[in-house]
């Protein structure tokens, strides 16, 4: 593109964002490269004004969400950045059934977050929730906490508001959603931007965390599988390497670790008592398995869920959290700063595979 094209460019996009447009050459943190400009919306019309524009004069563009995304996004030189910074608002909504409807630049804490107070809690979200985005984790798609029970994120999104390649708005449901939500999906083949998205909510006001220590990979392995051949109803279930378990403190050896909803206590505990005796391994204490959680700490603000069953007239979650009218307009809440990824993994599992058979969904 000759350099009057591209000022006058420039110029049409400088008319929609006005001083929330940065010139470049820009690289932003989470891009490899460098672009003609950043821009930050504040809602989807803007994303689409922006889309027109780029479409007009064939400039690419590339949303960005916190940058944790392992294959992060490239900044072509005559690309356009666009931030998510000022759209970050979430939405609770319902009667018996609460849903989340959220903005690309939420955080998965926020949500979470928003959620707890109300007893309920996102079905699945990253493990880097409290610094992913709304928009990230849609366009990687992925396995994460909860996902034992309810599998892929791309199986938890009931609508999405995507912003099409030259302009176009659409609210995609069900089937619709396949080309949208999944690794290369959204922005970065030139495919389209989530500006907005519902999400799949589940009770969450009694959840219990569980763990087990094994000293042999071969053992864990053990249990894995047979907690999976037996359908054992959990909601999640990940495991630590002992690197991650150094890491964080909590010892030596591999960590299985997990959380169920207190009414599966009749089935659950029984089972989870026979597998990993017949695995050699060894049962948490109710405290330990929170710290495993690791969401009792500074580090991971999640009030609310799982919380101890014992001690839970104690728990500094069950003040925090508050009955309110489920039918209500959450506002955003400042970015929390997640510790950098420590040494060692971190696994999360589907309990069945179903469409997405073949990903681990490690990292
Ligand atoms: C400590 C840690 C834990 C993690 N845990 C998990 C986990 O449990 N499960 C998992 O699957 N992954 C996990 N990841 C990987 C990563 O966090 C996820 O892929 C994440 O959700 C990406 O979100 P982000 O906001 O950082 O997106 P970014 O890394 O900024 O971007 C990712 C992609 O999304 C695109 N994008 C951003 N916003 C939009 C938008 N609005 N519309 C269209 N495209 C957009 C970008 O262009 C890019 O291609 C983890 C990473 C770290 C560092």
């Amino acid at each position: 593109m000759d350099g009057a094209l591209r000022d006058e460019a420039l110029r049409a996009i400088e008319g929609i964002f006005g001083d929330r447009m940065k010139r470049g050459p820009v690289g932003e943190e989470g891009t490899r490269g460098e672009a003609l400009a950043s821009v930050s919306p504040v809602n989807a019309h803007e994303v689409e004004l922006l889309a027109k524009v780029a479409g007009r004069y064939s400039l690419p563009i590339v949303a960005l969400g916190a940058g944790t995304a392992f294959d992060a996004p490239g900044a072509p030189g005559n690309g356009i950045l666009v931030r998510f910074d000022l759209m970050r608002g979430v939405r609770i909504r319902g009667g018996e059934e609460l849903w989340v409807r959220a903005e690309p630049g939420a955080l998965w804490l926020e949500l979470e977050n928003n959620l707890s107070t109300h007893g309920w809690g996102l079905s699945v979200y990253p493990t880097s929730a409290p610094r992913a985005t709304v928009g990230g984790w849609l366009a990687t798609d992925g396995l994460g906490v909860g996902s034992f029970e309810y599998g892929w994120l791309s199986e938890n999104v009931l609508s999405a508001d995507v912003v099409l390649a030259g302009g176009g708005h659409r609210t995609l449901r069900g089937e619709e959603l396949r080309p949208f939500v999944g690794p290369g999906k959204t922005a970065g083949d030139g495919a389209g931007i989530v500006v907005e998205a519902t999400l799949r909510t589940r009770r969450a006001d009694a959840d219990v965390p569980f763990g087990a220590a094994f000293d042999e990979p071969e053992d864990l392995v053990g249990a894995v599988a047979s907690l999976h051949e037996a359908g054992v109803p959990l909601w999640h279930l990940a495991f630590l390497d002992p690197g991650m378990v150094r890491a964080r403190g909590l010892g030596d050896g591999y960590l299985l670790f997990g959380a169920y909803p207190e009414e599966r206590a009749p089935v659950v505990e029984g089972a989870l008592r026979e597998t990993f005796g017949s695995h050699r391994g060894r049962i948490l204490p109710a405290a330990e398995s929170y710290r495993v959680w690791g969401r009792d700490s500074s580090r991971w603000r999640l009030p609310g869920r799982p919380r101890p069953r014992r001690n839970a007239r104690s728990s500094p979650w069950r003040s925090s959290r508050r009955r309110s009218s489920p039918r209500e307009t959450v506002r955003p809440t400042p970015p929390s700063r997640a510790p950098p990824p420590g040494p060692g993994r971190y696994f999360c599992w589907p309990s069945t595979p179903k469409r997405r058979a073949g990903r681990d969904g490690s990292e």
